[in-house]
């Protein structure tokens, strides 16, 4: 007996690129009440996540999401986790979503606070569009290899990625998401256990933002 089970074995810590979450569907991405993000990556969430693929949620509903544990966070918050969806927000139900189907699942370990704060410091850890960049990989709109994708968040990151796609409005497999490990504590980026599932082409667009 190792001691008590903290429930799951390690997150994916899930970055969003927001030109594709809006050109997928433009009536249902709206800009944050607080103003048009920066184009940059945004967190989507850090998720607890079993070796074998599969995950706990919902985990504890008298744990609710409270905004006044996290009121120091709130302006990084709203900088680094943005929602896009619609109706504009500044992005409370969003985080409230966030903390209430998956940070309950790791609040043997992170509470609250530390949940938000640990997803922030892990975004300014991975600077997954420097990583992009500097392999001449831009969101211009144009289309780029899978491959070099990962190969270039793997230089920046140390860590191979799994990209998750999406398609623009005409039908073409795009850059939506980058998932990275992390292990159970939150402080270290771990090589992924399992990957996630899905399909990209082998050559995507990274649009505009
Ligand atoms: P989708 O079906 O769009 O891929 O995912 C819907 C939601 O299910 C995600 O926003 C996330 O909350 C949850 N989800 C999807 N895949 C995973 C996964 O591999 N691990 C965890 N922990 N949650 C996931
Ligand atoms: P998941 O369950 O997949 O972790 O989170 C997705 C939920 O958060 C959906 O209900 C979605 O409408 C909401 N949401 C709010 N803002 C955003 C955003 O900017 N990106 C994504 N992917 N989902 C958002
Ligand atoms: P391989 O293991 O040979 O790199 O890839 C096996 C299959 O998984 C190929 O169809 C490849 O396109 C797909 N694949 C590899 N990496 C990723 C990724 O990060 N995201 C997605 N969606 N598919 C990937």
């Amino acid at each position: 007996i190792l001691g008590v089970s903290k429930g799951f074995d390690f997150f994916y810590f899930v970055q969003q690129w927001p030109g594709s979450y809006c050109d997928s569907d433009k009536s249902s991405c709206c800009y944050p009440t607080t103003g048009k993000p920066a184009a940059d990556f945004s967190i989507h969430g850090l998720w607890p996540n079993y070796r074998n693929g599969s995950y706990p949620q919902n985990c504890d509903p008298n744990n609710p999401f409270n905004e006044s544990e996290t009121s120091d966070l709130i302006s990084s918050m709203r900088r680094n986790w943005p929602s896009l969806s619609c109706p504009s927000s500044s992005g409370e139900s969003f985080w409230s979503h966030e903390w209430e189907k998956h940070g309950t699942c790791s609040e043997s370990l992170l509470d609250q606070h530390s949940y938000f704060q640990t997803a922030l410091t892990l975004r300014q850890q991975t600077n997954v569009l420097q990583s992009l960049k500097s392999a001449g990989i831009i969101p211009d709109g144009g289309s780029y290899s899978l491959a070099n994708i990962k190969d270039a968040i793997k230089n920046g990151t140390g860590y191979t990625p799994w990209i998750e796609c999406n398609e623009d409005s005409s039908g073409n497999s795009q850059l939506n998401q980058v998932y990275l490990c992390v292990d159970s504590s939150g402080s270290n980026l771990i090589e992924c256990p399992v990957f996630p599932k899905g399909k990209c082409g082998s050559e995507i667009e990274f649009p505009t933002f």
